[in-house]
């Protein structure tokens, strides 16, 4: 038996998602790392040491992901997993697209990443490679099977939009072969690159709400009844399902090698940042920033989708909107 829940912001951990260089090998068409905003440094171990010890307290467990760019071609990304455990976390997870560089499989052991996760946005070369680069599709399933068979726990990513989502009901089978745990299907999010070619594919790309809603739940399902827990961002709300602003109850924190520290993901390709690391020390930034936002209250739910996203927006004769859309970070589970 499977049990579908929505996951509420958690108030008893802080989620520190630490992209520790902006350097990646691949150009995938939806990235949403924008150096003019992120900087394209690659943060010393000693810097990244600092300012993982910021974060870890009494109250609340810290759960750290290290991200880039690709976090595997930071050649001390071994020692920071190990630096991360002495200070202090209570999980360390590491996003790749499966290049797996440094060989960084033979200097970490199972015990010291909860989860080696993979991103992959096809079930095949034909649908993955043309959105994340030729030959992209064979590297990481041959790194998440070395993965694997080394006994690490393993999740995948699927970021879906209008050029995949067809795709997706092709994921499960695959999911179960490489032996996967646990399986998160995001939305793309117009950020980065992908707000760059705003003009050419945005609409395109976005997903109206019954495109999403008539695929992603079934896919989900089918998933979870192998065995595999899946999540997925809820995206549009019920009628009566309440909004919250991830910005006003949860602890999330977006870190860039240049130091700027969000709160709110949808507000990176902005230099609204609400903190920022100076000297070691977490500071926060004067107004305004995406602070002010996340109390403002829209009959459209997100006030930073509808600034940066209004695509996936629809509005009645009489101009309410059809639907309101939850805050991304609002996420739909099931544990099988
Ligand atoms: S999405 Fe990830 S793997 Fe792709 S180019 Fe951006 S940082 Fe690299
Ligand atoms: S995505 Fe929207 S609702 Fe969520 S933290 Fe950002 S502004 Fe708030």
């Amino acid at each position: 038996m499977t049990t579908r829940r929505t996951v509420s912001f958690s108030r008893n951990s802080k989620n520190i998602f630490f992209h520790i260089l902006t350097q990646c090998n691949l150009n995938c068409k939806h990235c949403y790392i924008n150096p003019e905003q992120h900087g394209r440094k690659t943060l010393s171990l000693s810097t990244i040491k600092s300012w993982l010890k910021i974060f870890p307290g009494k109250n609340k467990r810290a759960n750290v992901i290290f991200l880039g760019g690709e976090p595997t071609l930071h050649p001390d990304l071994a020692a920071a997993i190990k630096i991360a455990w002495q200070v202090g976390y209570g999980s360390v997870t590491v996003d790749t697209n499966g290049y797996l560089f440094h060989d960084i499989l033979d200097k970490v052991t199972p015990e010291e990443v909860n989860y080696l996760s993979f991103s992959l946005d096809g079930p095949s070369p034909s649908i993955n490679d043309p959105i994340r680069g030729e030959g992209s599709f064979d590297k990481c399933i041959s790194g998440l099977r070395r993965a694997v068979k080394k006994g690490f726990h393993t999740s995948l990513i699927y970021t879906v939009s209008r050029e995949n989502i067809a795709q997706l009901s092709h994921m499960p089978q695959l999911l179960k072969d490489l032996g996967v745990e646990r399986f998160f299907i995001q939305v793309i999010g117009i950020r980065g690159k992908s707000a760059g070619n705003r003009a050419k594919d945005n609409d395109k790309l976005q997903l109206t709400h019954d495109e999403w809603l008539s695929i992603v739940p079934a896919v989900a399902e089918k998933v979870a009844k192998m065995g595999i827990t899946v999540t997925w961002p809820k995206v549009f709300l019920d009628p009566e399902e309440p909004f919250h602003c991830a910005g006003l109850v949860a602890d999330n924190y977006f870190i860039f090698p240049n130091g700027r520290v969000y709160r709110c993901p949808l507000c990176e390709d902005y230099p609204i940042h609400g903190m920022v690391i100076r000297e070691n020390q977490l500071l926060s930034t004067p107004k305004i920033n995406e602070c002010d936002l996340f109390g403002l209250s829209i009959p459209e739910g997100c006030v930073m989708n509808k600034i940066i996203q209004p695509e996936n927006l629809s509005y009645s004769d009489d101009g309410c909107p059809v639907y309101r859309i939850a805050c991304c970070m609002l996420k739909e589970e099931i544990v099988p």
